[in-house]
């Protein structure tokens, strides 16, 4: 892997950034700027090499159709305060850019290209979005470590076309994690959470291995709690998982990790709504699970307590109604005081659990925290990364 931050020549050099810019945003307004603020050092690096810069990347999931509500605007404007320099969101359909030379009309230092998942092309990893992408660039750099788990055109094709590097902030991340998971003491506990049930839990059984407790909650948990009997009304799931949590559930005994998934929750008719602590045999038809109750935290916080190294990536309930937020508050809480004493050793991934972090202003408790979810899981599953793979 070559690193951008080695190449002196960049002057007046088209590079095309691939950025994980994907911040949580609410009617328009980004709620926590944490990506946006990791990748200035990357951006006033390439400004200050006189490069040119334009930028690929993506907000929230389009699924190859232009949403307005997930145009890369509001990041954008959020940029040029802080970097002071000019910035173009570029809206024109990347198909029709014919080559680099349009980008020669803009006198702004950098340019971004409005989100590349409003074309179906990136998810599908398209050879002829990939070629057509590498055309408008002379250098390609990948400073989007959250997002080099996804073999998507803009993160792993485009390294087949033309020159490429990896980021500042890729680097970082990269040096970070394999410190970490090189000296590693056990016993060792996962906290996985959140809502991305379908990419984490194909995760787990690669996690079972390697690690002594691995602590189920959020929306993943539902599938377990439905799996053991339980009703779940409206609760978020994944349809056909039956099959992979068996497959977790044997093979977690044969390997003395042990799996562990709420004993009570809080329960809500909306996302709205007022909440109420139910046994798991209590939910009705019309009621949703948005987080984990009394029982299940004590039992947690117990496991912390007996952990030597913490990894968590994914909120226990739906925290951004505050109502919700008390399972993740008293994780975070436990995991910090424990850190402050040096009993545990502390690591968090996931975008949505850096905002939790923030927050709580919790983020210089932890050893290391990472804006990487899903990449974050992949790469403690001890995974070769496609994007990775990709600028080897
Ligand atoms: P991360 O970004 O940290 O990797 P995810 O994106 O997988 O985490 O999930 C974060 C989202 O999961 C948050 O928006 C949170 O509200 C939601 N969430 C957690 N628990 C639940 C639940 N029980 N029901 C619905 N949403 C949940
Ligand atoms: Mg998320």
């Amino acid at each position: 892997m070559r690193s951008i931050s080695n190449e002196k020549n960049l002057d007046n050099k088209k590079i095309l950034l691939r950025l994980d810019l994907n911040v949580p945003l609410e009617e328009g307004k980004i709620t926590d700027t944490t990506r946006i603020d990791k990748i200035l050092p990357t951006l006033n690096f390439l400004t200050k090499q006189k490069a040119k810069i334009i930028i690929l990347s993506h907000v929230g999931r389009p699924k190859g159709k232009i949403i307005k509500e997930l145009s890369l605007k509001p990041i954008c404007e959020d940029l040029k305060k802080k970097l002071k320099v000019n910035i173009k969101l570029i809206t024109e359909n990347i198909n029709k850019i014919r080559n680099k030379n349009f980008f020669d009309r803009f006198d702004e230092e950098i340019l971004i290209l409005e989100n590349i998942r409003y074309y179906s092309e990136e998810e599908k990893n398209d050879n002829k979005f990939a070629k057509h992408l590498a055309n408008l660039g002379d250098l390609y750099v990948n400073d989007a470590f959250s997002c080099s788990h996804r073999a998507h055109a803009s993160v792993y094709k485009i390294p087949k076309f033309m020159p490429s590097f990896s980021g500042l902030q890729l680097d970082l991340e990269v040096d970070a994690l394999t410190k970490i998971t090189s000296k590693i003491t056990r016993p060792i506990t996962c906290i996985i959470g959140g809502s991305k049930i379908s990419t984490k839990i194909n995760i787990i059984k690669n996690l079972i291995t390697k690690f002594d407790n691995i602590i189920i909650v959020g929306g993943m948990a539902n599938n377990f709690i439905e799996y053991f009997g339980n009703s779940i009304g409206k609760s978020l799931k994944e349809e056909n998982c039956d099959l992979i949590i068996k497959e977790i559930i044997s093979l977690s005994k044969k390997e003395k990790c042990k799996i562990i998934f709420p004993e009570d929750v809080i329960v809500s008719k909306n996302l709205y709504g007022s909440s109420q602590k139910k046994e798991l045999d209590e939910i009705l038809s019309d009621e949703m699970i948005l987080d984990i109750g009394p029982k299940t935290i004590e039992k947690i916080i117990n496991i912390i307590d007996k952990s030597k190294t913490i990894l968590w990536n994914g909120p226990a309930g739906y925290f951004e109604n505050p109502s919700f937020a008390n399972g993740s508050i008293k994780i975070a809480k436990k995991i910090i005081e424990n850190n402050r004493k040096n009993k545990v050793f502390s690591v968090a991934g996931g975008g949505d659990t850096v905002s939790l972090l923030n927050s709580l202003n919790a983020v210089s408790n932890f050893n290391f925290v990472s804006t990487a979810g899903g990449a974050f899981l992949e790469y403690l599953e001890g995974k070769e990364l496609p994007g990775i793979t990709a600028l080897n």
